[in-house]
């Protein structure tokens, strides 16, 4: 993957700068409740500022549909985004036209300036070229800092880049990155963790990974499906009994691509899905036919840790327990510690997605010692799937 960076822009000091983020924040009763996305393209901003370029701020909030819908406006966002980066923050209450223009041209070199919501034109999410050239006119130059959107050829995402000369954010380059290390080159041997809900929502997912990695590790509720698939009883468990077929087949050309699918041999079941709820640990050959497994037991815990210990690479999507209701979060916390402490001693490049894993890493007290972890939510899933992101392929092709 090859892509230009901030430090291949020549004499930044006065250009305008469209730089795409991602300010799709939470808000509740007209305040941003979580401010990690503006955060997280801080450095971009700051940097280019402190440079000299007039930074201009372009994003999507929400799903206006091509029509200016004033709940989704972006207006209220630039004081969080003035309250982060402790900045005045311009804003233009349209993406382009008079409105843009006018307020791009009142800028001096080092401002701040917030377009309003691309979506609010028909243009962004249909990739208009025309939509995208209005866009362009404002610019110099254009920064992609917005990893959680490249999924999308949208004009904000990919349109652009052919109007103008394109780089990376730092947030963008520290993502691509870290996915990079993760499956791009990964150091052998490379471990995947692959937990959660259901089997349907990750085929893809699990067929992609079992190309690249050495071991996936499948735990969660979609590890039922897997033992089902083996004639395994797993009683009242979540399972997909009619993805029987799916699963066999990921675990034959897991074993063609010599790639070891690591199943729980141990289960901790229940008869309430419910914190507290009484429980027992049993071989996953001895489900009882009234319970259903909420979390992998002490012996595949066990069996988890030490692939982590063998890896040099973990890439992970999804919980190995129903880890929002105690006790049954007791596997993902031991292994998210478990993988956090080897990366903190250097000995694993650790990366994370997903948004109930990142909950999951928090909830463990383990985010802040993994290596990378991608709060980009359905981009890294279509990264973990193998599937081209056009935002991304948009900048190398630039
Ligand atoms: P992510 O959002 O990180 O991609 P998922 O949404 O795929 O993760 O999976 C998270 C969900 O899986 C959690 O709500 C968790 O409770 C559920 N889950 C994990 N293990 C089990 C299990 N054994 N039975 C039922 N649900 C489970
Ligand atoms: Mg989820």
């Amino acid at each position: 993957m090859t892509f230009k960076t901030i430090d291949d822009i020549q004499d930044i000091h006065g250009k305008r700068i469209l730089v795409r983020v991602d300010l799709n924040v939470p808000v509740k009763d007209g305040k941003v409740t979580d401010v990690t996305r503006i955060e997280r393209v801080a450095p971009t901003i700051q940097e280019l500022t402190k440079k000299g370029a007039k930074v201009i701020l372009m994003a999507h909030f929400g799903r206006p549909k091509g029509e200016v819908v004033p709940s989704m406006s972006l207006s209220p966002i630039a004081n969080s985004v003035e309250e982060v980066l402790d900045k005045h923050v311009h804003f233009a209450d349209n993406c382009i036209g008079d409105a843009a223009k006018e307020a791009v041209e009142a800028m001096n070199s080092g401002d701040l300036l917030l377009l309003e919501n691309t979506r609010f034109h028909k243009g962004e999410e249909k990739n208009d070229p025309d939509f995208a050239k209005a866009l362009a006119e404002n610019g110099d130059i254009y920064i992609n800092d917005a990893f959680s959107a490249a999924h999308r050829a949208h004009a904000s995402t990919e349109g652009l880049t052919h109007h103008l000369p394109s780089y990376a954010g730092r947030t963008m380059q520290a993502e691509l990155e870290a996915l990079e290390k993760g499956l791009g080159q990964p150091i052998r041997p490379v471990v995947a963790i692959v937990g959660g809900a259901k089997v349907s929502t990750k085929i893809d997912l699990l067929s992609n990974l079992i190309e690249k990695v050495d071991a996936l590790v499948i735990g969660g509720g979609m590890a039922n499906t897997f033992l089902a698939a083996q004639g395994i009883d797993v009683g009242k468990s979540l399972c997909e009994h009619d993805l029987a077929d799916t699963a066999r087949d990921i675990m034959a050309k897991a074993s063609s691509n010599t790639c070891e699918i690591v199943l729980p041999v141990d289960a901790v079941v229940a008869r309430e899905f419910k914190a507290n709820a009484e429980n027992e640990v049993v071989s996953v050959n001895a489900i009882p036919s009234d319970a259903m497994m909420l979390d992998v037991g002490p012996a595949s815990i066990a069996a988890v840790n030490d692939w982590i210990t063998k890896a040099d690479t973990l890439v992970w999507n999804g919980p190995l327990g129903a880890f929002e209701i105690e006790p049954f979060d007791i596997a993902t916390v031991s292994c998210a510690k478990h993988a956090a402490d080897r990366s903190a001693e250097g000995l694993l490049v650790s990366v994370a997605g997903g948004g109930d894993t990142v909950a999951a890493l928090n909830h463990a007290g383990a985010a802040s010692d993994f290596t990378y972890i991608s709060t980009a939510g359905g981009a890294f899933l279509e990264w973990m799937e193998g599937k081209p992101l056009p935002g991304v392929d948009a900048l190398s092709k630039a």
